[in-house]
């Protein structure tokens, strides 16, 4: 038996970030990984995603050369090329970060581990015990009642990141962040592509504007959208999957990718024998990551708030924190940036107006056109920055569609977080032509004085 401060079970994003902040503080701690340290997003999350998204963007850039005077062709696909790139930034981040742990004198347990009583998970017979626990066994993909998947016909986004190949079409169930984003890539790689999404809109979570904007733009690009509809049923050939609907339309494609959204990997590990409060599998917590067991602390997509990365390692950051004496503030979970990585992007923080409205806010909003932005023309993108702001108060939110507006979103997290009022940021002077001047424009605009704005 090995005795720790530590004993974190899951080395994902939330899972390692607790191991790596704790070992920084003095804490001894074992990290148990049944897989690969780095979790979801580092293997078939967010890095394979995100490189498959830009070679889609060079497929691209090659169709539309004619567009910017470049002589270009896109001549197809290489997907062995693609996917040597793409395992290439992923091997190179896993070594780093494996060398990261290993640096930081943190006991990695290669194993499935499982909590055997309030301070001890075992893995393969061998017990590790812990003042404190942190569960990070993070979430797997859903799919629906009756629709099994196989990994060939019909997917997740765990086979989507590791496809060999090209679909000459796809239907995607689920438009959330993760449906549009593999919808956004196949377009470019040239598939024919629809999602159908029960809802009446794509990332529902978003501003109604942003999903309104991105639906246009899928629309323009050849996107085809079936929103508002729920699938009925699904029936696998040899070479394709026919999706009927309950509206009695039929779908026929060669691939059908399930992206119903994740659950929390928390069955058959030992929490509820240990009883640890849970909810449709979810662990709960309090605002420090404490389960109602004490010593028993969860963070990452095991708990019920946003499933994002960087959720996870502040979390994971906030539970080591607390448990080496520092008192840390609790996570403002609506100052988390958020960030739909599909072309366009479409990017936000703070509150959309519903929910600015439903909190009591008196609400006055704002949006800047990107039409009137030089850098957004030069990029031959369209889309706008909206603001929610209290009236004679705070900037309640930021709403972004636009190419590359992933990358405004430090300086909007920075204005939501610090509670700016538009008069603070208007004087700021934002380098011309960056797309950041469209940051300044909106708030100029909100605070009366615009400058390349209509109206
Ligand atoms: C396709 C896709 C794209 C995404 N894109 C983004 C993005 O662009 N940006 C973003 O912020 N987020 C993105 N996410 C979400 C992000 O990946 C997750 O929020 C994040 O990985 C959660 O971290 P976690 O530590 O909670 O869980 P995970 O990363 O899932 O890690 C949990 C770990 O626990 C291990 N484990 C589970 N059970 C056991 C056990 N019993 N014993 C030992 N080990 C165990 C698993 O092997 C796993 O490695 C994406 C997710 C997907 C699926």
């Amino acid at each position: 038996m090995s005795q720790f401060d530590l004993v974190i079970l899951g080395g994902g994003s939330g899972g390692y970030a607790a191991a790596l902040r704790g070992a920084q503080l003095g804490l001894k701690v074992a990290l148990i990984e049944s897989d690969k340290v780095g979790g979801t997003c580092l293997h078939r999350g967010c890095i394979p995603t995100k490189a498959l998204l830009h070679s889609a963007e060079i497929a691209d850039g090659a169709r539309e050369g004619a567009k910017f005077g470049v002589k270009s062709t896109l001549n197809g696909m290489d997907m062995d090329g693609v996917n040597a790139y793409k395992d290439g930034v992923i091997n190179k981040l896993y070594k780093g970060l494996s060398g990261l742990v290993k640096s930081r004198g943190i006991v990695f347990v290669e194993g499935h581990g499982k909590l055997v009583s309030k301070d001890t998970v075992e893995v393969a017979g061998v017990k590790y015990t812990g003042k404190n626990i942190v569960l990070a066994t993070g979430s797997y993909a859903k799919t629906l009642p009756g629709l099994e998947i196989d990994g060939e016909r019909i997917i997740t986004s765990d086979h989507g990141t590791k496809l060999k190949y090209v679909p000459k079409s796809v239907i995607v169930l689920g438009g959330g962040v993760i449906g549009s984003e593999f919808a956004s890539v196949w377009k470019s790689f040239g598939s024919e592509v629809t999602i159908v999404e029960g809802l009446p809109r794509l990332i529902a979570l978003e501003d109604e504007s942003s999903s309104k904007q991105l639906e246009r733009a899928f629309r323009k690009r050849g996107i085809n959208l079936e929103l508002g509809v729920k699938f009925a049923s699904a029936v696998k050939n040899k070479k394709d999957v026919t999706v009927t609907l309950e509206d009695g339309k039929s779908l026929t494609a060669e691939l059908l990718m399930v992206a119903v959204g994740r659950g929390p990997v928390s069955d058959n590990i030992g929490y509820q024998e240990q009883g640890i409060t849970m909810d449709r599998g979810y662990v709960l917590v309090d605002d420090k990551c404490r389960t109602n067991i004490p010593g028993i602390w969860a963070v990452g997509d095991l708990i019920p708030t946003l499933q994002l990365a960087h959720v996870g390692f502040a979390e994971g950051i906030l539970v080591a924190e607390e448990i080496a004496g520092l008192n840390p503030h609790p996570i403002n979970y609506d100052g988390i940036p958020r960030v739909t990585y599909s072309d366009p992007e479409v990017a936000s923080v703070g509150l959309t107006t519903a929910e600015a409205k439903k909190r009591g806010h008196d609400v006055v909003e704002l949006t800047y056109d990107l039409a009137g932005n030089g850098k957004a023309q030069i990029l031959n993108t369209s889309g706008s920055i909206k603001l929610v702001s209290q009236k004679n108060g705070p900037v309640l939110g930021v709403h972004m569609v636009g190419a590359r507006v992933g990358e405004l979103l430090a300086e909007a997290e920075l204005i939501y977080n610090w509670e700016a009022r538009a008069e603070d940021v208007a004087p700021l002077i934002h380098a011309h032509p960056t797309l950041s001047e469209a940051m300044g424009e909106a708030h100029m605009a909100l605070a009366g004085k615009p400058l390349h704005a209509h109206g």
